[in-house]
Parts: structure tokens; C-alpha cells; sequence
């Protein structure tokens, strides 16, 4: 899996449902026949690095990565699109907020991120809470 090219496993696109660009949290996808590329003649399904929407993409959404973004770590450049609202350092793997994301752009990020984390936060609360209800949950997560 490792041998698929990182412009291939994780394209930049933008959420259906958030509207922010980034490469996917997540990626299921199909092999070529060699397996050395995705096939794109099949959706990919992908999962929004910002709000965690799984939704699926084909080759017509993916977004090209017509500029480049300079790491603030290791700087190592990393090509991306001009309207990414964040970046993964293809050097040292940070995750950086894209060129894009200034101002009340940067601003609706930061409260798509919150939500995302309280959702994920939220969801373990009632997980635990229905674990309890059947006195299931085990003693480390109490
Ligand atoms: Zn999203
Ligand atoms: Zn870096």
C-alpha cells in the first residue's frame, strides 16, 4: 500500500459538507491492475480531515496542487493547492493551516475542528454510558 504515490492516496479536495480543503483523514480506494496506482474509475470514499464527513470522490473532484506550502518546521515544501485550508508536511508529517486559511476563513476552521473534537468527545460519552448501562464497561475506562 505504501507504494502508492502520496499525490494518489491523499488528493486534495473539498468537503461536501464543511467546505474546507485538505487531503482525507481517510481513504478506501481501488488498485490498478499493477498495483502501483488508485483506479480512478472507481469512486474513492474519503474522510474530511476537518469535520470527519465520509463522503466519496472521483477524479473530477480532486484539486490540483498548483502552489507549494513551506514547512514552519523543517521546511520542506510540499505541493498543494493555493486554496488548502491545511497542509501535511510531505518532510516531517506536520499538519499545518494552508495559505488559504486566514482571517474568518481560519476562524470557521477552528469551529469546524472544535465541533469535529466534541462530537468525537461526545460520542465516546454515550458510548461509555451505554457500556455502563449493560455493565459492560471495563474498570481503565471509567
Ligand atoms: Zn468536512
Ligand atoms: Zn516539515
Amino acid at each position: 500500500m505504501s507504494d502508492i504515490p502520496r499525490e494518489e492516496r491523499a488528493p486534495y479536495f473539498a468537503c461536501v459538507a464543511c467546505g474546507l480543503i485538505g487531503e482525507p483523514d481517510s481513504a478506501d480506494y481501488t488498485l490498478t491492475a499493477d498495483r502501483e496506482h488508485v483506479d480512478w474509475t472507481q469512486p474513492m470514499t474519503v474522510g474530511c480531515g476537518f469535520c470527519r464527513t465520509r463522503t466519496q470522490i472521483t477524479s473530477t473532484d480532486l484539486l490540483a496542487r498548483d502552489t507549494e506550502h513551506a514547512c514552519s518546521r523543517c521546511g520542506t515544501r510540499t505541493a498543494c493547492p493555493a486554496a488548502a485550508d491545511r497542509v501535511v508536511c510531505w518532510g516531517c508529517g506536520l499538519n499545518e493551516p494552508g495559505a488559504a486559511s486566514v482571517g474568518d476563513r481560519a476562524t470557521y476552521r477552528q469551529d469546524v475542528e472544535r465541533g469535529a473534537d466534541q462530537w468525537a468527545t461526545a460520542g465516546v460519552r454515550v458510548a461509555k454510558q451505554d457500556a455502563r448501562a449493560r455493565g459492560a464497561l471495563p474498570g481503565w475506562a471509567s
